[in-house]
């Protein structure tokens, strides 16, 4: 089955054609000009022209296209519910609407959490489970849950979606959603610079002369040595811990995958966060394992097959 896939981030979007498992051709698009998703469509509508006619495949020989997307979506009704912070037009946006008259297509919208989910259970080549959980760190931190072959969903689509916003911290800091010392909030990308910059000796540390404060830097000098870096690395990977184990607790799985570009750096990070799992989770039948998305950023667009035939 061949499909169009898009995966949406805040300032990004890759655009795809995929068959069955592998990804055909994919086009990765810089959305920092675009402030409404209203304007991004006919970016995302162009770069679909060009990879089908670099692949020399027809639109109508695709089952449909598959949309990704951060925030809370309603996948049955195809429309965006929530978002935090960017594209906050999407709910006003009718983009069944807009795939239909620009390929005739069928279109399915899902969390882009739930789309790796679906990607790596689907095409990633791990171990056979039908009961998963899916992290993704990067900017926030995205979750979502499979149990018994099913993706769970929940009455108001935002079942499994919300672990990162699992409280690890009381009176810790505000969140965007509203929470306070939510695990994004304490250890997701887009608070790591206020929170280092609080950090005691942030100033003597080789982080304080970083361009920019990220995970990349961040993992780069803790394994050089340096000492806020480390700390500060260390704080970070047991709040990830902390929410690996709330997964466990809430949705029973056998396996937790675990994705974003941080996991370039997953020799410092898996290691702790499964001793984390085998000494603070209780469970009846053995012990959950934690690994790496297999996927990497394809994982979200090679969720398009199973969503489209679900
Ligand atoms: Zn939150």
């Amino acid at each position: 089955m061949k499909a169009l896939a898009i995966d949406l981030g805040g300032s990004h979007a890759t655009c795809a054609i995929v068959d069955d498992k592998i990804v055909l051709r994919a086009e990765r698009l810089n959305l920092d000009s675009a402030q409404t998703l209203e304007s991004a469509l006919p970016l995302f509508a162009r770069a679909f022209r060009n990879l089908l006619q670099f692949a020399g495949i027809e639109a109508s020989a695709c089952e449909g296209l598959a949309f990704g997307s951060c925030g809370l979506v309603d996948s049955s009704a195809g429309r965006f519910l929530s978002m935090n912070q960017k594209w906050v037009d999407a709910p006003k946006v009718d983009v069944a609407a807009w795939c239909r008259q620009e390929f005739g297509l069928r279109f399915r919208l899902e969390n882009d959490a739930r789309m790796a989910l679906l990607g790596e259970w689907y095409a990633g080549g791990g171990p056979a489970t039908n009961d998963l959980c899916m992290m993704t760190l990067g900017t926030g931190i995205g979750a979502a849950a499979m149990i018994e072959g099913k993706l769970l969903r929940g009455r108001h689509f935002q079942a499994g979606n919300l672990g990162g916003h699992t409280p690890v911290v009381l009176n810790g800091r505000p969140c965007t959603c509203g929470g306070i010392g939510c695990a994004e909030a304490e250890a997701g990308g887009w608070a790591l610079p206020g929170i280092a910059r609080e950090w005691p000796n942030f100033a003597a540390s080789a982080l304080a002369i970083e361009p920019q404060i990220n995970f990349e830097a961040l993992f780069r000098l803790a394994a050089r040595g340096d000492s806020v870096s480390r700390e500060l690395r260390d704080r970070c990977v047991q709040i990830w811990a902390a929410t690996a184990v709330a997964l466990v607790h809430s949705f029973d799985p056998e396996w937790i995958v675990m994705g974003g570009g941080v996991m370039r750096s997953a020799d410092q990070i898996l290691p702790f966060i499964q001793d984390w799992l085998d000494r603070h989770t209780w469970t009846s039948w053995g012990k959950v394992r934690v690994r790496a998305s297999a996927l990497g950023n394809d994982a979200g667009l090679l969720g398009a097959v199973p969503l489209l035939r679900e």
